[in-house]
Parts: C-alpha cells; sequence; structure tokens
C-alpha cells in the first residue's frame, strides 16, 4: 500500500516539475507561495524566486519529503543550466521521454554522475546524502579539502571516496553536517536538506563555514609527543606536548587524531593519548605565569614595577607549593617575555592540570584590594581554583575583597585548563604598594595563593 501510493506522490512530483520547466516565472523577489514555507525559510525562497525550484503543489514546498535521483540531476542540471532536453541516456531504466531524461543525460556527459555499477541508474531511488554530496562536489567543481572530520566517517583520501566528497563540500562552505559532528550520510536527503545545499551551492550569502566538533577528551601519555601538519610522521612537527597535557580529539584519521591543544591545532598519534587520570593526590600539578617581563613591565607607580613583584611572589608560591609536594611549573623564572599564547601552550605543554597567572594591579590612587579571575566559557573548576585563592588572599593581605570575578582574560579563557588570573593589589594604592614592596606581605599573600591552590586540589580529589 505504501509503496503505490509513493509512486503516485512521486509521479505528482514529477509532474510539477514538468509543468515548472515550462516556466511560469514568480512576479517578485519577496514572493512566497507556499503554506508551508516561512519567510526564514530563505534558501528556499532564493531558489524558488530564481525559478530554479517548485513546490510539490502550488501552495506547499512539502520540506520534508525524500528526493528522488532523477529529481536531484534535474534541479542541479538546471542550476548548472545544462541542456535538459528529454532524449536517450545511457541508462537503460531512464525512459528517454521521461521529463529527467535531457538532465540525466547531460549530467552523465559533464561526469556530475556516474550511475550505479550494474548499469542503471534508478530514476526512482531516494537520494542520499552521500550522493548528494558526490553530485555536489562534482557539478559545482570543488577541489579543494581541509581538515574536516564527521565521527559517522572514516577519513580516505583516496579522490573517489565518500570522505572526499563530504570533505570538500564542507570545504566550499557548503555543509557542516547535522550540527553535533555528524553528516549522517545514509539519510534520505528530504527537500529542505536539498534546497539549503544548492543554495549555498549557488550564493556565497548562504555558505557556512565548517566547524570542528569535540568528540573525545583525552590526554597525552608520553613526554615530546609531537603535533605534526598531517596524519603521518612524514608531516612537518608544529608542536610538542608532554605527559598529562589536555587533547581535544575532532577526529581520527586512521591511528592519528586530529584535535587542539591549548593554541595549537594538528594531528598526534593516537597511540599516545588516554583518559585524564583524575586529580589525586598524586597528580597535583599547576603551572605558574608570573605576568608580563622583560620590554613589559606591567603597571608601574610608587617605585614598583608589577613584572618584578609578580615574579618574586610566583616565586615564592611555587616553593610553598614544593614543600607541599605540589608540583609546579614556571612560565618564567626571570625577566624574559613570553606573549600570552607561549604561556598558555608552555603551561598544556607541561602537563600540569591548572594554571595560575599572578598579576599585580593599577587604576585610580583610591582603588585598593586583591581579585582573582576565571573565565566562565571554560568549566566550573576555574570559578573554584580562583574562588579558594580569593578567600585566602584578600584576608592574609589585610586587603578589601574585591571579590571573584568571571571575566575573559586571554590566559584563561584560552585555556584548556583549569585557570585563574589573580590581581595581588594596586601599585596605584599607596597603601596597597607600601604591602606590594614589603617581603613580610609578599610572603604573605604567596603563602595564601599555595594554601588556596592546596585547597583547590583536595576539593578535586573529593570531586
Ligand atoms: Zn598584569
Amino acid at each position: 500500500m505504501k509503496n503505490v501510493l509513493s509512486k503516485i506522490t512521486l509521479f505528482l512530483v514529477a509532474a510539477v516539475f514538468v509543468i515548472s520547466s515550462l516556466g511560469v516565472q514568480p512576479v517578485s523577489a519577496a514572493s512566497n507561495p507556499f503554506k508551508d514555507v516561512s519567510s526564514s525559510d530563505e534558501e528556499i525562497l532564493y531558489l524558488w524566486n530564481k525559478g530554479l525550484i517548485n513546490g510539490v503543489s502550488k501552495t506547499a514546498y512539502g520540506s520534508e519529503q525524500a528526493v528522488t535521483r532523477e529529481q536531484a540531476a534535474t534541479l542541479i542540471g538546471r542550476a548548472r543550466n545544462v541542456n535538459g532536453t528529454p532524449r536517450k541516456t545511457k541508462f537503460a531504466d531512464v525512459d528517454p521521454s521521461r521529463y529527467s531524461s535531457g538532465y540525466i543525460q547531460s549530467a552523465v556527459e559533464k561526469g556530475y554522475i556516474t550511475g550505479n555499477s550494474d548499469g542503471t541508474f534508478r530514476p526512482y531511488d531516494t537520494m542520499t546524502r552521500g550522493e548528494m554530496a558526490f553530485l555536489l562536489s562534482r557539478a559545482f567543481n570543488y577541489t579543494h579539502t581541509g581538515d574536516v572530520f564527521f565521527s559517522d566517517l572514516k577519513a580516505d583520501s583516496h579522490p573517489a571516496s565518500l570522505y572526499t566528497a563530504v570533505n570538500k563540500i564542507a570545504t566550499a562552505g557548503v555543509s557542516n553536517g547535522t550540527g553535533t559532528g555528524t553528516y549522517s550520510p545514509n539519510n534520505k536527503l528530504i527537500r529542505e536538506e536539498f534546497a539549503i545545499f544548492l543554495a549555498r551551492a549557488l550564493s556565497s550569502t548562504f555558505k557556512v563555514s565548517y566547524k570542528n566538533v569535540t568528540i573525545d577528551n583525552l590526554n597525552v601519555t608520553v613526554n615530546s609527543l609531537n603535533v605534526r601538519t598531517g596524519p603521518s610522521t612524514g608531516y612537518r612537527a608544529i608542536g610538542k606536548l608532554n605527559t598529562g597535557a589536555a587533547f581535544q580529539v575532532f577526529g581520527y584519521n586512521g591511528s592519528w587524531a586530529y584535535g587542539k591543544s591549548g593554541n595549537t591545532t594538528g594531528y598526534v598519534s593516537s597511540t599516545f593519548l588516554g583518559k585524564a587520570a583524575p586529580a589525586t593526590a598524586n597528580n597535583r600539578f599547576i603551572t605558574l605565569d608570573p605576568g608580563h617581563g622583560a620590554q613589559d613591565p606591567g603597571a608601574v607607580a610608587n617605585g614598583l614595577r608589577e613584572k618584578d613583584i609578580n615574579l618574586d611572589v610566583s616565586k615564592r608560591v611555587e616553593a610553598k607549593l614544593k614543600a607541599k609536594g605540589i608540583k609546579v611549573y614556571m612560565t618564567r623564572t626571570t625577566d624574559v617575555f613570553h606573549s600570552l599564547d607561549a604561556r598558555v601552550d608552555k603551561g598544556v605543554a607541561s602537563g600540569s592540570n591548572a594554571f595560575l597567572s599572578i598579576h599585580t594591579n593599577a587604576a585610580s590612587a583610591a582603588a585598593s584590594g586583591s581579585e582573582t579571575f576565571y573565565s566562565a566559557s571554560v568549566g566550573n573548576d576555574s570559578k573554584q581554583l580562583a574562588t579558594f585563592i580569593q578567600n585566602r588572599l584578600y584576608k592574609a593581605m589585610d586587603h578589601p575583597n574585591r571579590g571573584v570575578k568571571n571575566y575573559g582574560f586571554q590566559v584563561i579563557r584560552t585555556n584548556p585548563l583549569p585557570a585563574a588570573l589573580v590581581e595581588l593589589g594596586f601599585v596605584t594604592n599607596k597603601y596597597d604598594a607600601a604591602k606590594l614592596a614589603s617581603g613580610t606581605y609578599k610572603d604573605r599573600a604567596a603563602t595564601a595563593i599555595a594554601e588556596g591552590i592546596e585547597d583547590y586540589y583536595n576539593w578535586k580529589a573529593k570531586n
């Protein structure tokens, strides 16, 4: 019963196409004759107003209905302006008198379609999303490929592979998959999707940019793991990662994982990736990042330079953490300059599992006190780290508590590790400056920060 009905539907759809190809053109650019198409379905309206598609009836577009192979060949053929005169095709199962025959034969001649291995075209079969990728990539001559991954498609660099076809249309801005890291190549193509694909292929207005989706959060299990530009040791190394470094996986290509660690994106051997060990008493390892350095003094006032205070306090924190058995990596131990990206990369590559940037504030002479920042974009652990530190620091400094604040400073916002940024006090305030110049208060600050970090690891061990 279902079959008979769907054949009748197909016939009706085909009849609409025939009528439309004889051509009643739409009257105005804004016209929308379809009751099932809203004004936000811009791709459908764009194609309709160009005279490239029609509805399943005068008032319905039929967004959810499947697209057959002959319909797809016809619509692509029209969009590419090929000769659509009905004629004999190379396929025995395409009737030469049928509306689609000319488009099918032209598509064969131009290399858009090849048909099935048994010499048939199966014009009434439903088009799949995978077949659409082949058709579009050939009809629009897409040649560029990029680092495109979908979890339901195995990477395969063969020029005729399904993966290559999907990669080409994704790289061309015609598809970014189904939105959750999959492409669903075996799903039936529905008329709404067809319109979206075709509109993007025809007009840059509708194009999308392919975006990677994280499918695994893993950690590096060896030191000095090369990050490469491609999936083999023949590709150039663009960075190194050490044990424990976080690696967000976007996709796999054979035994290689493509993904991101800190600011480095590339391929690593998946043999050396594993699930992160939870933070335990034996796994306490933080990066301390003394802000500024060398030609960049940071805030300067009351005879103080921020870069010197940051380094002095950081070294004191380092010593106190080591005494507690907490491992420390320092982004700098001398008066040198590192970019913000480099600070994050060094911290990640060290294998540490938390990050604290230490700074000193500047503002009007009246501003006073300590404050600690986290970036809400990178998860709850960062806020916990900032809170544990701030709760001890302002008391130890006999300071106003300016609080724990969400702010996207680059070293905490772009950091894959739980990360906080502390502002010890204001060099621009005479009372704060006196404390920041005093060894006693710098030591009190360092003790408070080290205890806050220890609080954080104790909390992590329980959570
Ligand atoms: Zn600073």
